[in-house]
């Protein structure tokens, strides 16, 4: 695996841990991480995120990307850090509502789609809480 900036993101994952951008300069956490802070243009570290969140928003795709059966079931869940986090979420859709509390865990990528470098990272998903 290549020393890709993200990587410290996907080795965390592995250990069920989510991890954002942090910026030490105006105190913004963002998602996906970066090495530069999108709010300021400051450097940018590292945070770990407490790994759950609200549903903000969600729904049912018919037709999929390559590697995702269909339905499948996505959506934005708010972390109490700020970013928002796209998601697959693993739960039945009819039980799903805005402003559930929803846990963002590791899972292991099961579908066809080749993902590179990344092959044997895990996904994320949300999950009720
Ligand atoms: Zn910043």
């Amino acid at each position: 695996m290549s020393d890709a900036y993200t990587d410290r993101f996907w080795d965390a994952l592995e250990d069920d841990r989510f991890l954002l951008g942090d910026c030490d300069d105006c105190g913004d956490a963002h998602f996906p991480p970066a090495p530069v802070c999108p709010h300021c243009g400051a450097e940018a570290g590292w945070r770990e995120a407490a790994g759950h969140g609200e549903l903000y928003s969600f729904a049912r795709q018919h037709r999929t990307a390559p590697g995702f059966d269909a339905p499948l079931t996505v959506g934005l869940v708010e972390l109490p850090e700020g970013p928002r986090v796209l998601t697959r979420i693993d739960t039945d859709y009819d039980a799903l509502e805005i402003g559930r509390e929803m846990a963002i865990r590791a899972r292991e990528y099961e579908g066809g789609f080749d993902r590179g470098r990344l092959a044997d990272a895990p996904m994320f998903v949300a999950e009720p809480r």
